[in-house]
């Protein structure tokens, strides 16, 4: 047996190593600086012991879908890392995650924007958020279509406490051809965001891309890919997205 499978850790730096190895030459590619791409390693499912080597193997941010799962762990892990949040976030789970994210991927609606800014108001910070995309059409995905983005993001950006980052966006299962034409219209649409230089709002992050479709996604003008599987192997129990 090689001792890749025999220490956890070095297994884990491996594939790592090849993850962060593709989306270098994906930029490179693209004529992109490499280093402006974060690797986001997904954790749903993985437990506190596993993200702590995960942290030893070198990752900087984690990402979770439920913030329960977040909240649990979180304190089980010493290793200095980033906690982001990337799952449907319900109002009720909001005033338990200020504070303990760096940033909010999830945001889609204006009663949940609303219920981050009145808890980081009354927590006296400010969190970091990215909007949720749908540009695929389907009705199964959260996000907001299209042509919600602007009128959402001019009722939003006056909100304290609220600090809009970017766009997040999924692209839908199948050819890569789709999955390109989803992170396209992504990135157009954060340029014409930009355009209306509304205050308050950033487009400095594009999140985008999964296992499947990562380089795709750095070719496109993704800033930070959320990985989940090519890290720590396929899930057992489907987490709910
Ligand atoms: C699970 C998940 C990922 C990671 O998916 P993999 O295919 O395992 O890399 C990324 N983003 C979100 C929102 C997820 O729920």
């Amino acid at each position: 047996m090689s001792s890749q499978i025999d220490n956890p850790v070095d297994d884990l730096r491996s594939r790592i190593g090849l993850v962060q190895e593709k989306i270098y030459e994906a930029a490179v590619r693209a004529g992109r600086d490499p280093g402006e791409i974060e690797l986001i390693a997904v954790t749903k499912s993985v437990d506190a012991r596993m993200i702590e080597l995960a942290g030893q193997a070198g990752i900087k941010t984690v990402g979770e879908n439920r913030a329960q799962d977040l909240l649990a762990k979180r304190p089980l892990v010493a290793a200095p890392l980033r906690w982001h949040f990337i799952g449907t976030l319900q109002r009720n789970k909001v005033r338990s995650l200020i504070g303990r994210v760096e940033l909010i991927h999830s945001l889609d609606r204006i009663s949940l924007a609303e219920e981050i800014s009145a808890q980081s108001t009354a927590a006296g910070v400010s969190t970091a958020v990215l909007v949720q995309v749908n540009l695929s059409g389907e009705t199964t995905k959260q996000g907001l279509a299209r042509e919600q983005v602007l009128p959402f993001l001019e009722k939003v950006s006056a909100l304290p406490g609220l600090c809009i980052k970017g766009l997040m966006t999924i692209a839908p299962l199948g050819p890569p051809a789709g999955a390109r034409e989803v992170f396209q219209a992504a990135r157009q649409l954060a340029e014409q965001v930009k355009r209306e230089k509304l205050p308050g709002v950033e487009m400095a992050h594009l999140s985008m891309g999964m296992t499947n479709d990562y380089e795709t996604a750095v070719e496109e003008g993704s800033t930070m890919v959320r990985i989940g599987t090519a890290i720590f192997g396929p899930r057992s129990k489907p987490a709910k997205e």
